[in-house]
């Protein structure tokens, strides 16, 4: 079946084929390793996860690269104030290279508990400051670099044409409408391909223009093509990447190969917390481990990014994250009851759920749709292990662990077993005693015609 993505560089939905008969290759911005990643972040990195597994689920083989920054990020976009990694370092009281890999193990740590499919290769900036170097010099020779006493900037009126992503008419910029530009800096979108150290940074390394240190974006131009060549078929991002970092990327692959590097361009949109921007003065930044605190479990979270496309914003709430948890519990559930089915379902039937639920996630990964695609399996009257092998075989995309089970402890099952039995025999008293004792274990137990629910008490 065919594959659509919205593309942000044609600003339109495309029918996707690789470059490479099988092979997809793409290219993810990773995280600056500088403060822990937020809930928001996380947010673009289950977008990430969604369309890996999509592709490998059309079987596709992937070579799928993401960066760590750990070097040059500066606090402001337009090339200012400090490197986010040596404000950290002075803040904690750590080296840059001790704070990255705190924050790279952390960031891992939340990758993991969100059942986040990783990319095949994971590259950190500094691994590469040569091959940056050589890319900057590269720059330089084609005419598209100039040198002031500050920095090596891109010029971009050398482009035939800057800003194709975000549709910024550059002529209608003039110089000095920003409110902090170089004075030596030819045009007001000319950005920093690499920054003279002063006297006193903690990081940097030599080159040309003496004691230096790569800019953010060259990173990203360097280690895509450096992987996975001149030219590849996805970049993907967060949307605050389109009109700085990722208009920087193309002008500067422009500049070197005369290409744009990815033919498509996938932007995940940006978590709001209670309709609003996350931020440190609103005292509203989440983190993954905040929502563990509150008591549930990590995939909870990803089950809520489901509820709404990629390309829209997503409110966080926590009664949305309370209602995600009940849904995710129900999930499994109904897997569980399909799992001890032993109805018959038509091939047919099977087959039309596949390819519905097919036809979402290859539209542009419109995983809402595909989540009611799978509510629709997992409450079908007819229990049938058929539905719970294809419950199981959508969760090959959707990383939700349907089939785990250890949500309820052993000791609680069995209680749960012995209340059937005491059911069974009508011995009422007994099954209220035991339902009581499931109660102290923190479970609540409800009867219905399709049997017993066992639900975690909030
Ligand atoms: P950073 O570590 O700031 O470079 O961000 C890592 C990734 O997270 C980037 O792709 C950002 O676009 C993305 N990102 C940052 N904030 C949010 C947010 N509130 N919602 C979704 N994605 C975000
Ligand atoms: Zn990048």
């Amino acid at each position: 079946m065919d594959i659509f993505f919205y593309n942000t560089l044609t600003k339109k939905k495309e029918k996707f084929e690789p470059i490479e008969d099988n092979m997809v290759k793409i290219y993810t911005c990773g995280p600056t390793v500088y403060k822990d990643a937020t809930i928001g972040n996380m947010r673009t990195f289950i977008f990430m996860d969604n369309l890996r597994r999509v592709l490998k689920y059309n079987g596709y083989n992937l070579k799928h690269v993401m960066n760590l920054t750990d070097v040059g990020h500066l606090v402001s976009d337009g090339d200012e104030g400090e490197d986010k990694m040596v404000k950290s370092a002075k803040e904690e009281g750590k080296t840059p290279e001790e704070i990255a890999k705190y924050y790279t193990k952390l960031f891992f740590k939340d990758l993991e508990l969100l059942n986040i499919d990783m990319p095949e290769i994971i590259c950190k900036a500094t691994d590469y400051i040569n091959d940056m170097l050589e890319f900057v010099k590269k720059l330089m020779a084609n005419g598209y670099a100039y040198e002031t006493s500050t920095a090596i900037y891109f010029d971009v009126s050398k482009l035939d044409e800057y800003g194709i992503l975000s549709g910024i008419d550059v002529r209608k910029q003039k110089a000095g409408a920003r409110v902090d530009v170089d004075e030596e800096k030819k045009n007001p979108y000319d950005f920093a391909l690499w920054i003279k150290a002063p006297e006193n940074h903690i990081m940097k390394w030599d080159s040309p223009w003496g004691p230096s240190y790569p800019g953010w974006h060259i990173e990203c131009s360097t280690m895509s093509q450096k992987h996975l060549g001149e030219q590849f078929d996805i970049h993907t991002g967060g949307v605050d990447l389109i009109p700085t970092h990722h208009e920087n990327e193309i002008a500067q692959s422009k500049g070197c190969t005369g290409k744009i590097p990815a033919r498509f361009w996938m932007h995940g949109e940006f978590l709001l917390i209670n309709g609003g921007k996350m931020s440190k003065s609103l005292g509203n930044v989440y983190l993954l481990k905040d929502i563990i605190e509150k008591g549930y479990e990590p995939l909870v979270y990803k089950y809520f990014c489901y509820t709404s496309h990629y390309r829209n914003k997503l409110n966080f709430t926590w009664d949305a994250i309370e209602a995600s948890n009940k849904s995710l519990m129900k999930l499994r559930e109904s897997y569980r009851r399909h799992l001890e089915g032993n109805e018959d379902v038509e091939d047919d039937v099977i087959l039309d759920y596949k390819n519905r639920f097919l036809k979402a996630i290859n539209d542009d990964l419109n995983m809402p749709l595909a989540m009611g695609i799978v509510w629709e399996v997992a409450k079908n009257e007819k229990k049938s292990k058929k539905f719970a092998e294809l419950l199981l075989e959508f969760d090959r995309v959707l990383g939700l662990k349907i089939d785990k089970k250890d949500d309820i402890p052993e000791e609680v099952l069995k209680l749960v077993e012995e209340r059937n039995v005491a059911r069974k025999e009508k011995n009422w008293q007994k099954s209220d005693e035991l339902r009581d004792k499931i109660q102290e274990y923190g479970y609540r137990i409800e009867d219905s015609k399709e049997g017993t629910k066992i639900e975690k008490i909030k």
